[in-house]
């Protein structure tokens, strides 16, 4: 394994150091040292990240969620909106979610920190309900989670010991979660499905490019990956894509969100390809609960004018 474990430290640098060595007989010694400098730097910091993140799981106060809008578009509602997990730490600082869940998925710390944010999202929810906003709330779904035996559940736990409906909650799954065939991935969804959650397939495009499982998996949302709204308005091709996924969503009796809409000229030419629902900077980034509650209110005066 690259990543130590408690205990197997040592061991994890000298394996790397070994191959540092290997590499270097073929390239010379400059490189040698610059290879060997970064592989300590990384081992240093994986050490850390570990420790660091097996504590804060067991005090669970470092981590905070943050939310994003959905807006939909040609109703100029906010319709939901997307819980991002952030981790503040005192040694490594703000740790971005991109680099420590996949750490969480690779050691299966990513089983007690999922039920962490699940808890703060139900805290939250209730909060957002008291002041009257009761959108539904996005939560992204690890793979190694979803394919737990007792993942349903333990989800169904949370939610009654919270008080809250399923159908208060939307799940992000990606492909690569749910593309493997397994009749038991279906009878997950279905029954996901039947106890309200709403379903929606995150990145979709990034992954595996089958297309029959669309029809096979009770979802309700795709979300466009960004990588395609990027060049939207530059790249024709792109474009094409993303309005083919669009009237094909549509005929499926899907919705279509567009996810990373960071300009003007791109809500523009989404909303001329009747996207549902655009997500991103342009509207607003992930913030804290107390800003989503002053964005949505700030919404409510100034655009919906109420
Ligand atoms: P994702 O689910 O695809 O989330 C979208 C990412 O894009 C978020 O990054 C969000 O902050 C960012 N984003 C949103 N709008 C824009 C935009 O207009 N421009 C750009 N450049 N970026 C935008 P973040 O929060 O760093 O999360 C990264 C990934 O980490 C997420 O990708 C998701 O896979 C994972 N993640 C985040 N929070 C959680 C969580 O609570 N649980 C799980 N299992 N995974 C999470
Ligand atoms: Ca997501
Ligand atoms: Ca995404």
């Amino acid at each position: 394994s690259v990543y130590p474990h408690d205990g197997d430290d040592t061991e994890t640098l000298l394996n790397k150091a070994d191959i540092a060595m290997y590499y270097a007989k073929d390239h010379g010694k400059n490189q040698f040292s610059f290879y060997f400098d970064d592989l300590k730097t990384d081992a240093k910091r994986t050490f850390t990240l570990d420790s660091e993140l097996r504590k804060a799981i067991s005090n669970k106060n470092e981590f905070e969620i943050y939310y994003q809008p959905k807006v939909n578009y040609q109703k100029q509602q906010i319709i939901g909106m997307e819980a991002l997990v952030r981790w503040h730490n005192e040694i490594l600082g703000n740790v971005s979610p991109g680099e420590f869940i996949p750490y969480a998925e690779e050691t299966g710390l990513i089983i007690p920190l999922s039920e962490i944010i699940l808890e703060k999202v139900c805290l939250d929810a209730h909060e957002l309900i008291g002041y009257g906003y009761k959108m539904p709330i996005a939560i992204n779904i690890s793979s190694i989670h979803f394919h737990q035996p007792n993942f349903i559940t333990s989800i169904q736990q949370i939610l009654e010991r919270n008080n809250l409906p399923a159908n208060h909650f939307e799940l992000e799954l990606t492909e690569r979660t749910i593309m493997n065939n397994e009749k038991e991935t279906t009878r997950k969804l279905i029954l996901l499905k039947h106890m309200g959650f709403k379903l929606s397939l995150d990145d979709f495009g990034t992954g595996y490019s089958s297309l029959s499982y669309l029809v096979e998996f009770p979802l309700d949302c795709l979300k466009i990956d960004q990588s395609f709204i990027k060049q939207i308005c530059s790249v024709s091709d792109k474009q094409a894509i993303v309005h083919a996924i669009i009237q094909m969503a549509h005929r499926l009796q899907m919705s279509v969100i567009a996810e990373g809409v960071e300009q003007r000229d791109q809500v523009k030419l989404l909303g001329e390809m009747d996207c549902d629902m655009i997500q991103g900077y342009y509207y607003s980034k992930p913030v804290p609960l107390d800003e989503i509650m002053e964005f949505l209110e700030f919404w409510e005066l100034e655009i919906e004018g109420k």
